[in-house]
C-alpha cells in the first residue's frame, strides 16, 4: 500500500523530531525502525551495520527478536542482506525463502517473514550498512516503497556519522578511513605521494531534512532552470552543434533535464521534507536502482548520463556549477582523481601542484597519458571504482610502476613508498649525471636519443635530459588547448620560440595530426563511424589545404635562417607525399616572393604509421628526406586494436614476430635508400623495446624526456651486435614470446631494462 502524501510528510517530520531529540543514539535508532515499519506497514524493520571485518551486525529491529540485536552477525556477502551490501544495490524479494542466497537465522525468528526489501545505507560513497523491511505475506514492494526506504536510509546514515550511536562509530570510522588498494595500469611512470583532488568532485549532501519545504522548492526550481539554460547554451554553442557522439550525450542530458517525471519526483521528495540536495540524491539513487534492473545496455548507458546530470544539478544547487577545485584550494601535492579526462582538462590545473593522475579509463597511448608524461606526472589508468572510493583530500600513494593506487595508506605503506620515491630521486640523479655522456653501446655504436614534445613547457627538458634534439613535436597540442583557431602570427611565434629554446638542436615539427581522438573544440567535423580510420591528419590537410598551408607558412617564417624539419602524419600512400610537396613548394615560393628570409635548410619527412606504406617503401623513400615510425598508430592499425581501448591495446605485443619483421623491413629500406630513420612512438621509451629496436638496426629513437635516462643506461651496457644476432635468431626460429627471451638476454648480459 502506498503511504499518502500527508503520511509521508508526517513520517519525515517525526524523523526530524527523533533526530533532534537529545538522548541515547541507540534509542533513536530503535525509534527510527519503529517509524519506518509503521509507515510502510511492514512487520519487520531492521538496521544492520557494517563492521571492520566486513560482516554485518544487527543494530536495531522492530519485529525480529530483540535478543538478536548485537548478537546476529552476517558474514560478508551472507544472505540477502549481505548481498545487498556487496552489490550496493536494493534487493526486492517477494519470496525470500526461495532465494538461493537466503540465510536462515533461527535466533531472529524471521522464518515467518516471506517478503524482503533491503537498501544499502551509504554515505559519500561509503557503505555503512543495510536497512531492511520484511512482511509475512508474499509481496513485491513498489518503487515508491524503495524510495521511502532509501530516504530513510539516508537519514539513518546521517544519524550514524554524527557519532551518536555507540558501537557504530567504529564501523563508520573504519569505512571512511579504511585503506584500499586499487589495481590499474601504469600509463605514465612514477611514484607519487600526496592528497586527492577530485576532478569535478561529487557533492556530499550533508543537510538532509529541511524546515522550510517551500523555500527548498524554490531553490530546486531555480537550480533546474539554471541547469536547463546552461545545457541549452551548451547545445547551441556552434562548436557543439555538429552531430557526433558528444551531441547524443548532450541530447540525452537535455531529455532528462526537461523530463517532467524527474521534476515531479524531485518536487515530491522536497515536499516530503527533504532539502533540495537530498531530494536530488534520493531520486538519483532510486532511478539508478530502477535503471540497473533493466538489462538493456541502452538504459545502462543512459544511467551514466543521468548520474552526470544529477551531479550537475547538485553542483548547481551548491553554487559550484563549473565543478573543479579552485586553484587556491589545490594542495601542493595534488593527486588528481577522475573518471575520465582529456589532455586539455589536465592542463587546466596548476601543474606545479600536480603529482599524479588517476583515472578510471585511459590507456598508455591516450593523449591524456602523453600529456601526463610530458608533465612528468605519475599516472595510473583503468583504476576502476576509484572515484566512488575516495573523498577529497584523502592521502594517497600512486605507484605508476606496478599500477597500484593506495588510498588512505597505512603509515608503513607511506614509509615504504617514501623510501621508494627517494630511491627514484637518487636514480634520477644518476640519470642526470649521464646527461652529457653520449649514448654509445659497448661495441661503439652511437644511438641518437631524441625527445618528444608538444608544448613550449616541454622545451627545458631538452637540456635537462641531454636529448640530441626533438624527434617529434606534436603541434596539434597547441591547437587542442586553444579556444579558437591559432592564427598565423600566433603559430609563427610559438614555433619560433620552440626553435629558440632548442638552441640549435634539431626539431622535427609534425604537421597537424587532427582527427581520430584528437579533436579541436572549434573545428566542425563530419560525424564519423570510425574516426581513427577517418578523415584525419594528412587526409584533412590535402582536402582542406588552407589549414595545412597556413601551418607550413608559419613553420617557414619561424625558421628563417635556421634548419626546418616538417613531418607528415598518417601517410597511407607514397603519392600523398608528392601532393604535400607541391603545397610546401607553393609556400616556399610565396615566402620568397614576399621577401622573407628562407630557412637554411628544409627537410620533409613522412611518418610510417599506416601499414599500407610498408609495402611501398621503395616508392616512398625517394620522395622524402627522412622517415619516422609512429609505432603507436602502426601497432594499432597492424593489429586492428584500438590504442585507446584498454581491453585490446595490451593484447598484442610490439615485440612479436609480425611487427618486428615490419620494422626490420623499414630499416633495410631506409639503409638501401640512405634515408634517415627514426621511431617516435611510446615503445622507444621502454628500455627493453628500445633494446630490440637497436637490435633491428634503429640508430635514432625519440621518446618522452623522462625515458632518456633509463634508455641511455641500457645502451651504455649493451652490445649492439650481440642483441642484433640474438634477435635475428629469435625471428628466424619464429619464437612467439620474444619479449621474455629479450628479458632473459638482458638479465644474462647485466643490462638494466
Ligand atoms: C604514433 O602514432 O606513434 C605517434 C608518435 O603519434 P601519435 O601518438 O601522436 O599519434
Ligand atoms: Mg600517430
Amino acid at each position: 500500500m502506498l503511504p499518502s502524501e500527508p503520511a509521508l510528510r508526517g513520517f519525515m517530520r517525526r524523523l526530524r523530531e527523533i533526530m533532534a531529540d537529545p538522548g541515547d543514539g541507540q534509542a533513536r535508532l530503535d525509534r527510527i525502525v519503529r517509524q519506518i515499519s509503521g509507515l510502510m506497514v511492514a512487520e519487520v524493520c531492521s538496521i544492520y551495520l557494517k563492521r571492520q571485518d566486513g560482516s554485518l551486525e544487527l543494530f536495531a529491529t522492530e519485529g525480529l527478536r530483540p535478543s538478536a540485536v548485537h548478537d546476529t552477525r552476517l558474514k560478508r556477502g551472507e544472505g540477502l542482506v549481505g548481498r545487498c551490501a556487496e552489490l550496493v544495490q536494493s534487493i526486492n524479494e517477494p519470496d525470500a525463502h526461495a532465494h538461493p542466497a537466503f540465510s536462515f537465522r533461527p535466533e531472529t525468528g524471521e522464518e515467518i517473514y516471506q517478503s524482503l526489501l533491503a537498501v544499502p545505507i551509504q554515505r559519500g560513497g561509503d557503505l555503512l550498512g543495510v536497512l531492511v523491511v520484511q512482511n509475512k505475506s508474499r509481496k513485491e514492494y513498489s518503487d515508491e516503497d524503495t524510495e521511502i526506504l532509501q530516504t530513510a536510509a539516508m537519514v539513518v546514515a546521517e544519524h550514524l556519522v554524527s557519532g551518536a550511536v555507540a558501537g557504530a562509530h567504529n564501523a563508520i570510522e573504519f569505512s571512511k578511513s579504511a585503506s584500499v588498494v586499487i589495481k590499474g595500469e601504469a600509463i605514465s611512470e612514477g611514484i607519487a605521494l600526496g592528497h586527492v583532488v577530485l576532478h569535478e568532485p561529487r557533492i556530499v549532501v550533508t543537510k538532509l531534512l529541511s524546515d522550510d519545504p517551500a523555500g527548498e522548492l524554490k531553490r530546486l526550481e531555480a537550480a533546474i532552470r539554471e541547469l536547463r539554460v546552461s545545457l541549452d547554451d551548451m547545445l547551441e554553442h556552434e562548436n557543439l552543434s555538429a552531430a557526433g557522439e558528444h551531441r547524443e550525450v548532450l541530447d540525452a542530458y537535455r531529455m532528462f533535464a526537461h523530463d517532467k517525471g524527474w521534476e515531479r519526483r524531485l518536487n515530491e521528495a522536497v515536499s516530503s521534507g527533504l532539502t533540495a540536495e537530498a531530494a536530488v540524491e534520493r531520486v538519483q539513487n532510486s532511478t539508478r536502482a530502477r535503471m540497473l534492473r533493466q538489462n538493456d545496455p541502452y538504459w545502462r548507458e543512459r544511467q551514466r548520463d543521468f548520474d552526470d546530470l544529477s551531479d550537475r544539478l547538485l553542483r548547481t544547487l551548491v553554487g559550484r556549477a563549473n565543478g573543479g577545485t579552485a586553484p587556491s584550494e589545490l594542495p601542493n601535492d595534488t593527486i588528481l582523481v577522475a573518471r575520465t579526462m582529456g589532455p586539455a582538462e589536465l592542463l587546466d590545473y596548476d601543474r606545479t601542484k600536480l603529482r599524479a593522475l588517476v583515472i578510471e579509463d585511459g590507456s598508455g597511448q591516450s593523449h591524456v597519458a602523453i600529456v601526463a608524461k610530458a608533465l612528468g606526472l605519475a599516472a595510473v589508468g583503468q583504476a576502476k571504482g576509484v572515484v566512488e572510493r575516495v573523498s577529497a583530500l584523502d592521502a594517497a600513494v600512486v605507484d605508476a610502476e606496478s599500477g597500484e593506487v593506495h588510498l588512505r595508506p597505512s603509515g608503513e605503506v607511506i614509509a615504504a613508498y617514501s623510501d621508494k620515491a627517494r630511491f627514484r630521486a637518487k636514480r634520477q640523479k644518476q640519470y642526470e649525471a649521464l646527461r652529457d655522456t653520449p649514448a654509445i653501446t659497448r661495441d661503439g655504436v652511437r644511438i641518437s636519443l631524441q625527445m618528444n614534445a608538444g608544448l613550449l613547457v616541454d622545451m627545458p627538458h631538452l637540456a635537462e635530459s641531454g636529448a640530441d634534439g626533438v624527434g617529434l613535436f606534436r603541434t596539434e597540442l597547441q591547437f587542442m588547448l586553444s579556444q579558437t583557431f591559432p592564427r598565423l602570427e600566433r603559430q609563427i611565434k610559438a614555433y619560433r620560440s620552440v626553435l629558440s629554446e632548442a638552441c640549435g638542436k634539431p626539431v622535427v615539427f609534425r604537421a597537424l595530426d587532427i582527427g581520430g581522438d584528437k579533436s579541436l573544440p572549434y573545428l566542425r567535423r563530419p560525424e564519423e563511424e570510425n574516426p581513427a580510420l577517418g578523415w584525419r591528419a594528412i587526409r584533412m590537410s590535402l582536402d582542406r589545404p588552407a589549414l595545412f598551408r597556413t601551418q607550413v607558412r608559419a613553420f617557414l617564417r619561424a625558421a628563417a635562417g635556421r634548419d626546418l624539419r616538417i613531418m607528415v602524419p598518417m601517410v597511407s600512400a607514397a603519392h600523398e607525399m608528392d601532393a604535400v610537396r607541391v603545397l610546401v613548394d607553393k609556400e616556399v615560393a610565396l615566402l620568397l616572393h614576399r621577401g622573407y628570409e628562407k630557412p637554411r635548410s628544409l627537410r620533409l619527412g613522412a611518418m610510417v604509421e599506416v601499414p599500407s606504406l610498408l609495402y611501398e617503401l621503395d616508392q616512398l623513400m625517394p620522395k622524402v628526406d627522412f622517415v619516422s615510425v609512429g609505432s603507436n598508430d602502426l601497432m594499432q592499425f597492424m593489429f586492428a586494436a584500438d590504442r585507446g581501448n584498454a581491453l585490446v591495446s595490451r593484447r598484442f605485443d610490439p615485440l612479436s614476430p609480425a611487427p618486428l619483421r615490419a620494422l626490420k623491413m623499414l630499416v633495410k629500406a631506409a639503409k638501401k635508400h640512405k634515408i634517415p630513420l627514426n621511431l617516435c612512438g611510446e615503445m622507444a621509451g621502454r628500455p627493453l623495446d628500445a633494446m630490440a629496436l637497436i637490435g633491428l638496426g634503429f640508430r635514432a629513437i625519440s621518446m618522452a624526456p623522462a625515458s632518456i635516462g633509463p634508455v641511455k643506461t641500457m645502451i651504455l651496457a649493451l652490445d649492439a651486435n650481440d642483441v642484433a644476432a640474438f634477435l635475428e635468431d629469435m625471428m628466424q626460429k619464429n619464437v612467439t614470446h620474444i619479449r621474455d627471451e629479450l628479458k632473459r638476454f638482458a638479465e644474462k648480459s647485466g643490462i638494466e631494462v
